[in-house]
């Protein structure tokens, strides 16, 4: 992976089945990094919730 993204880790990485049906035709939709699911015909966005670091 290359880090040209100076702004922060703001890119996504491509997803590889859709959540909601399992489907694999996925295509990116839009700008704002939200995915096409062809076979539910979903279309919805990936959000990082959390990295793992426990914080106090
Ligand atoms: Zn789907």
């Amino acid at each position: 992976m290359t880090e040209d993204t100076p702004s922060g880790r703001t890119r996504q990485l491509p997803l590889f089945c859709c959540p909601y049906c399992g489907d694999e035709e996925l295509t990116p939709h839009g700008d704002r990094g939200e995915w096409h699911c062809a076979a539910c015909l979903r279309t919805f966005t990936v959000r990082l919730t959390g990295t793992g670091v426990q914080h106090p």
